[in-house]
């Protein structure tokens, strides 16, 4: 068995990764604020997420995954002020902050069907565990953690000396971030909401009693409450996005460590971002967001064509989305399901040498580009069709590409006669405009044809059309 090694950002080092409980492993992924639709800088932190998991079932750990639902208490602010995405999302649709809810919950799940992502071994909603976030609130008052302000309970940081020890930052930095928000009850900049009061002057739509008065919970106390509730004692490891080290997993850690009095979750993995136009950030709330729905789904181009993408850029690297790369993607993919077809039907037996270099490239913190650049060693090994079918499928537990439904995707060549009677009046007028030298019209034919989902492409006397995957 090779070692398993993952970037732990408590240390900043590649660790050797050791459970809690032997052979099995508790698996805590923070999940979607579900007031829109998830954009696919999000579903690249799933996707990295996915190959983790897999990549830990795929040394025999039976992994016990949570994923929690953000339906109440995240708020438009980080720093615990303005207003709840959950009721902002409800006021522009005009529907109850529960519709809501429910409708990109489930459009959430349905993406990451489309994306051969595996479905978490637990869902929690924020809403559904009220009870135990009070009580661990209640916990933090007891030992001495809580104020109280006019608009809530707040965590007092200043008693935690190892504040920062997932940011690493200065903790002049911190409060230096944290200042930008100014509530000026709190103590110390980086003090967070555990609690909020519901206000007196209107309802909200999610508020519930507690001890202190109604409100609603702030949103770090979720994930404490509901990692410790689901996965008890086996704390081992715990993701989310780069975004969430300095404010959401740091606060999550100071709160938790301080109500237990020991260590919460032994090794913190962040993914890096999927950016836009010349590095900015994709983000819901800054309308620059694309959905595997309209970049992929609508364009008839196969959602695992963006997972491909994702599988060739480490997961701590940025991601740079582009049309063009998608693209890219799309046909990279659609020639590797032409070479896995070609293997035939029989599935023979896995190399167990190349089955063991593929296990050490992915047991080095997930070096997965490495990995799929073992998948056409194996196309050329000295080996039958049939066990280099073996031995891709096995590959394919963690890339996850549906490589055993190759066949399927196949994009064969179209002849005129097969196509629908507009595609084939639009290759026509092509054929003339080129012959013609109107290379604009061309162009413009060209991209008509590709958006009914078919791609033509030129060679020097004639063209090739295949209808997309
Ligand atoms: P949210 O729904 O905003 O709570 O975010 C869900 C997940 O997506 C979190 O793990 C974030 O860290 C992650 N995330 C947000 N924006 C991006 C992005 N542009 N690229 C990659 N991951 C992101
Ligand atoms: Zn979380």
């Amino acid at each position: 068995m090779a070692p398993l090694f993952l970037y732990n950002t408590l240390s900043r080092q590649k660790e050797e990764f050791k459970p809690i409980v032997k052979g099995s492993v508790g698996l805590y992924t923070c999940g979607p604020t579900v007031y829109n639709y998830a954009h696919i800088g999000n579903l690249r932190a799933y996707l990295f997420e996915d190959f983790l998991r897999r990549i830990l079932e795929f040394n025999d750990y039976k992994v016990k995954q949570v994923m929690n639902i953000t339906d109440v208490g995240h708020l438009v602010g980080d720093m615990d002020m303005g207003e709840d995405k959950m009721e902002k999302g409800a006021t522009r649709e005009g529907k109850s902050a529960w519709d809501i809810a429910a409708f990109y919950a489930d459009s959430f799940k349905k993406d990451l069907i489309a994306l051969n992502i595996l479905e978490p071994s637990v869902w929690c909603k924020a809403t559904d565990n009220i009870p135990e976030q009070i009580k661990l609130i209640q916990t933090l008052e007891e030992k001495g953690f809580v104020y109280k302000t006019s608009d809530g309970l707040y965590f007092d940081t200043s008693l935690v000396p190892d504040y920062n020890k997932l940011s690493h930052l200065p903790l002049a930095d911190l409060k230096e971030g944290a200042r930008i928000e100014k509530n000026p009850e709190k103590k110390n900049p980086t003090d967070f909401a555990l609690w909020k009061f519901s206000p007196v002057d209107a309802k909200r739509q999610m508020e519930w009693d507690s001890p202190w008065g109604i409100g609603f919970p702030g949103w770090h106390i979720e994930c404490s409450a509901m990692s410790m509730k689901f996965l008890d004692k086996q704390l081992d490891i715990h993701c989310g996005g780069v975004d969430h080290i300095n404010i959401h997993h740091t606060n999550e850690i100071a709160q938790s460590e301080a109500a237990t009095g020991h260590k919460f979750f032994n090794y913190w993995l962040h993914g890096a971002f999927l950016n836009i136009s010349g590095g900015k950030r994709m983000a819901k709330s800054a309308d620059n967001f694309l959905t595997l729905n309209n970049v992929l789904i609508q364009k008839g181009i196969n959602p695992l064509a963006y997972r491909f993408a994702a599988l060739q850029i480490h997961y701590r690297k940025p991601m740079e989305y582009s049309e063009a790369g998608l693209k890219q993607a799309a046909l990279g993919l659609n020639s590797l399901f032409s070479q896995v077809a070609s293997l035939g039907n029989e599935v023979g037996v896995l190399d167990n040498k190349l089955r063991q270099e593929f296990l050490t490239v992915i047991n080095d913190d997930l070096n997965l580009p490495k990995a799929l650049a073992l998948v056409s060693m194996v196309m050329k090994a000295k080996l039958s069709a049939a066990d280099k079918l073996a031995t891709i499928l096995d590959f394919d537990k963690v890339l996850g590409l549906d490589l055993d439904k190759a066949k399927n995707f196949v994009a064969a060549d179209i002849k005129l006669e097969e196509l629908p009677a507009e595609v084939k009046e639009l290759v026509l007028d092509r054929q003339k405009a080129r012959e013609a030298k109107d290379w604009a019209e061309a162009d413009r034919l060209r991209q008509e044809i590709d958006s009914r989902g078919y791609i033509m492409e030129d060679s020097a006397e004639t063209y090739r059309l295949t209808k997309k995957i």
